[in-house]
């Protein structure tokens, strides 16, 4: 068995080399020029479109954008190909635009959401008028609903079809993965969130773009369109609740968060690569995009957040940071009696929910057992191996930018175990990932699982247990 220290160590270097290599920072070192000219670029394709589009449509007028996410918060990996904004809506000065609370009744009273009052007046029948109804009649008044969200996507659509047609695409599928020409562009044809998300072809890469159009009323804080389920609104109409974004979060550094430190901000580039590895680890395997999307970044932060508060000690280091964190997200499947070394995938119904920084009596899910098992398991095979192993020559091939194309498509012969150190180490990873996405429960006495026996004679087990109760909520 390796010693605590010792493993710590690997893990603290394997994490720093994990951010070093993957931070774009470092790797656009010497195109420093040509990464900042790509940036501008974005930026003043965002605000030509922003004002342009605002002269042709009222409501979408915008009087100023924040820049967001990980590229402003020097946390994007790989490549400069995701850039998010907040462009605030003009209507946001109007006078007859007013922010109140939800209703006294709603489950989410005083959890952060709003309402978006429309007074009557000009505005009240612009509203009317659109194609959409983007209003709604409660007791005390008429609100905005954040169905407008669908609106500006297709006012925008029609603008761009009429003004931009030589390089606007149309509206395509952003789930799948061409490349553009620079200046070609499209917009993606689902409504993400509470974004409309353009794809742009770049100096360097092709980008996506995400733009949250979003009202403000207050210094430090934006509303954005809120999902709200019927279970948590009493109201029907619940489709006018508004989230609070706090913008401070937004700052390059992430003050509210511990990645103002930049040894703290390797943990967070080594699990926001894994998510990345684990994207490319899947399309490898099934030729499609992940269905149900990532772990957020947004979740990673809160995950981190929550272990900040151990940092204090004198003996800590980002090794044992990252290593509470998984024993933390796998202790929510564990089950008594289970040793350091066995593990339960997460499967449906397994959701794990933390306070959000800023409003503490509201709950993110920061895992969808169903949706993040796979994730979860690439997380856990690679931190295990790590753990397990004095030999590093198989963290070369993992951090290369060609895996998992280098690795021999795995055979699945219906049975995971695995002998790390050999020259096959890494399809062990893929065979787990693919085992855990495909197999459906056996008998509950003999679950499947896979088995992970390492260098150092230790045994990895990981049961994949579905036979839990179904999602409750
Ligand atoms: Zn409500």
């Amino acid at each position: 068995m390796s010693h605590p220290e010792e493993f710590h160590a690997r893990l603290t270097i394997f994490v720093t080399i994990v951010a070093g290599e993957k931070n774009i920072i470092n790797r656009y070192r010497h195109q420093r020029a040509e990464l900042e000219y790509h940036t501008a670029y974005i930026e003043e394709f965002v605000d030509d479109i922003c004002s342009s589009f605002g002269g042709y449509s009222d409501f979408a007028q915008v009087k100023t954008r924040f820049s967001r996410g990980s590229y402003y918060e020097r946390t994007k990996i790989i490549e400069p190909n995701e850039y998010d904004y907040l462009p605030v809506l003009s209507l946001t000065d109007d006078v007859a635009v007013e922010v109140c609370d939800v209703e006294e009744d709603c489950k989410l009273a005083g959890q952060g959401y709003k309402r978006v009052k429309i007074l009557p007046g000009q505005l009240q029948k612009h509203f009317k008028n659109l194609r959409r109804n983007v209003l709604c009649k409660q007791n005390d008044g008429v609100y905005l609903k954040t169905e407008i969200r669908y609106s500006l996507v297709e006012e925008l659509d029609s603008y761009l079809k009429r003004n931009h047609s030589q390089n606007y695409l149309g509206r395509k599928n952003h789930n799948e993965d061409p490349a553009y020409e620079i200046g070609q562009f499209s917009l993606h044809d689902l409504v993400h969130g509470p974004s409309v998300c353009i794809r742009v072809g770049g100096p360097l890469c092709t980008t996506d773009i995400d733009l949250c159009f979003c009202i403000q009323k207050s210094p430090g804080c934006v509303l954005v369109p809120a999902f709200v389920s019927s279970a948590k609104c009493n109201v029907v109409l619940n489709e006018n609740h508004w989230t609070e974004s706090v913008l401070q979060l937004q700052k390059e550094t992430g003050i509210e968060l511990p990645l103002s430190d930049g040894q703290h901000k390797h943990v967070f580039l080594t699990l926001k690569f894994i998510s990345h590895l684990y994207d490319k680890i899947y399309w490898f395997l099934f030729g499609s995009c992940t269905p149900d999307g990532l772990i957020s970044s947004y979740a990673y932060k809160l995950l981190m957040q929550h272990h900040s508060h151990r940092q204090k000690g004198p003996d800590y280091n980002i090794g044992k940071w990252l290593e509470d964190i998984v024993y933390f997200i796998f202790g929510f499947t564990r089950k008594e009696g289970d040793g350091r070394d066995v593990f339960r995938a997460y499967g449906r119904g397994d959701d794990v929910y933390l306070p959000d920084v800023h409003f503490h009596e509201r709950k993110v899910k920061v895992i969808n057992g169903d949706a993040n098992k796979g994730e979860l398991i690439t997380l856990l095979w690679i931190y295990k191996h790590v753990e397990h192993n004095d030999n590093t020559v198989w963290w070369k091939r993992l951090l290369d930018d060609d895996f998992p194309n280098n690795v021999d498509k795995p055979v699945h012969n219906g049975l995971i175990e695995t002998e790390c150190v050999d020259k096959d180490g890494l399809d062990s990873l893929l065979r787990s990932v693919e085992y855990v996405m495909t197999i459906r429960s056996g008998k509950p006495e003999r679950p499947p699982e896979c088995i992970w026996r390492h260098m150092n004679g230790a045994i990895t087990r990981v049961i994949i247990d579905d036979q839990k109760p179904l999602d409750i909520f």
